[in-house]
């Protein structure tokens, strides 16, 4: 019955569960939104707290159906729909806390698209493959710089293996995204292509890839390579790159 193609492996150890869903802080009245809930392990401890309303992002048909049948309560509200992609502007909420045990295949496509919406999401949680989680707290990656332009992340726990059915080839852990309220970044198509293209074939000096000129004007050396940049290094040389192209 679990899909390996929609990347099934559920939570099954309540003490997890229950670590992960309080280290969510839900209080009163708060909308949360759930990704791929599949059986509904994580939303049922979800529910014990005092939360307004549930919204639950799954795209398989045979999961919702599950899901129908346990949550009946007015205030979960079941999407089938796909979460790479959902438009969390449609909710017409402006204060979401999202959670979820991702489906590890698309967990960066899930994760990029969450900045997207980052105006309408101050929190997320999300379990996934370690390896993701601890590349996504250096700068070695587009995504990993364009995800910190915005949020604080923390990693908050390991999760072994054996906390899931099936059982994951990988460790997994869970992660904070926290807001940055600072960041007066719009055009984030932009900065992903700007993010992409120093990307691009990391061992290449920065001078192969982005005139000399912005770069002196950014006072980085234009012999540096990608990895040798910091955040701060990062949003610099965006804002200048931005204003002469
Ligand atoms: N949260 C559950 C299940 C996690 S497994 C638990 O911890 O027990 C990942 C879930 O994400 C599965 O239910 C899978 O069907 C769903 N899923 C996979 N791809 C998805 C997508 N693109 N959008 C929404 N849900 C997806």
């Amino acid at each position: 019955m679990l899909k390996k193609k929609w990347g099934q492996h559920l939570l099954i150890a309540k003490g997890v569960i229950k670590k992960l869903v309080e280290s969510m802080e839900i209080r009163e009245g708060e909308v949360v939104i759930e990704i791929g809930p599949g059986t509904g392990n994580l939303t049922e401890e979800i529910l014990k707290t005092p939360l307004k309303k549930l919204y639950l992002l799954e795209i398989d048909p045979e999961m919702i159906e599950i899901l129908k049948e346990k949550f009946k309560s007015e205030k979960v509200i079941i999407l089938q729909t796909d979460a790479t992609q959902f438009d969390f502007s449609s909710l017409k909420e402006s204060n979401l806390k999202v959670v979820g045990n991702l489906p590890y295949n698309v967990a960066s496509l899930i994760i990029e698209n969450t900045v997207y919406y980052k105006n309408f999401i101050p929190y997320a949680f999300y379990m996934v493959q370690k390896e993701v989680a601890e590349r996504l707290t250096t700068t070695a990656s587009w995504l990993a710089i364009f995800v910190q332009t915005f949020y604080k992340l923390s990693y908050l726990m390991s999760v072994p293996p054996r906390f899931f059915i099936p059982p994951p080839k990988v460790q997994s852990a869970f992660i904070k995204f926290e807001r940055k309220n600072e960041v007066s970044l719009k055009d984030l198509k932009s900065y992903k292509t700007f993010l992409l293209k120093i990307f691009h074939q990391k061992r290449k000096m920065l001078k192969q890839k982005i005139s000399e000129e912005i770069l002196i004007e950014a006072q980085i050396a234009p012999t540096k390579r990608v990895e040798e940049l910091s955040l701060e290094d990062f949003l610099k040389l965006y804002e200048i790159f931005k204003i002469s192209n």
